[in-house]
């Protein structure tokens, strides 16, 4: 299934049930992102998983878990996320293994920016949107990074245009910040994912069944609609060409 194929809203329904649809070679993959986690976890110490809580994410920590991995997880909470978002990030840190850190942004700013730009200076412009996302989520993954030899992200070639090139194994940001970036479910499909969560019964952020695909902050995602890209939702009303917030773009 591609992405957007997923995409007709008639009623809300279980993520699971209309998405998950293993690729051929599903075994092949899940075998390949085992034996990365498994490598990373040995040879790139110390590293974390960085988790937005979406549903490649808790794919991720429930593999690392599964595994006895004990890669620490780290949660960038910008005091903007759904009520939803929230909740899951609870029931991860009371059922994960593995320990769930939560980095979130300084106060000071966040109150300064608010002050004054307003609470939706995001919509304004894209320089007071990225600012915004330099506040609550660029300086708090900045000090969760810190001192870290490697991340594992969620990041799937098929997510966007954006993304189509995405390696395993990342390591261009080696020489100017001293990290490897793993991106274990890169060969994954959309339909891979769910599949996963339905066979293991993973907890996941019910948003995903109400048409959010990638879910952000709430000022900026929305549900998505039949034929609509997969990150459709997010900064919609931005260029596609804009719709990173910083955390995967390349200097
Ligand atoms: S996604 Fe939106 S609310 Fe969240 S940090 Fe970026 S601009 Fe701010």
């Amino acid at each position: 299934m591609t992405s957007s194929q997923m995409l007709s809203r008639p009623s809300p329904a279980k993520a699971t049930a209309l998405h998950a649809q293993a690729s051929p070679d599903f075994a092949a993959r899940l075998a390949e992102t085992e034996a990365l986690l498994q490598r990373a976890a040995a040879d790139f110490q110390p590293l974390t998983q960085a988790s937005s809580l979406g549903a490649e994410d808790v794919v991720i920590t429930h593999i690392i878990n599964r595994l006895r991995l004990d890669i620490p997880v780290f949660v960038l909470d910008t005091g903007a996320l759904h009520t939803e978002t929230l909740a899951l990030l609870e029931r991860t840190q009371a059922h994960s293994r593995a320990p769930v850190h939560v980095y979130r942004p300084e106060q000071e700013s966040v109150i300064w920016f608010i002050r004054n730009e307003g609470q939706d200076a995001m919509y304004r412009s894209l320089q007071l949107r990225k600012a915004c996302c330099n506040i609550r989520k660029m300086e708090p993954l900045a000090r969760a990074l810190a001192g870290q030899r490697a991340w594992v992200t969620g990041l799937r070639q098929a997510q966007s245009n954006a993304r189509a090139e995405v390696p395993l194994q990342d390591d261009s940001e080696v020489a100017s910040k001293g990290l490897h970036k793993f991106n274990p479910l890169a060969r994954w499909s959309w339909g891979d994912v769910w599949h996963y969560i339905a066979l293991h019964q993973v907890d996941y952020n019910p948003l995903h069944d109400q048409f959010f695909p990638s879910i952000g902050c709430a000022p900026c995602t929305r549900a998505i609609s039949l034929g609509e890209e997969f990150r459709a939702g997010r900064w919609w009303w931005e260029d596609e060409t804009a719709k990173e917030c910083g955390l995967h773009v390349k200097p």
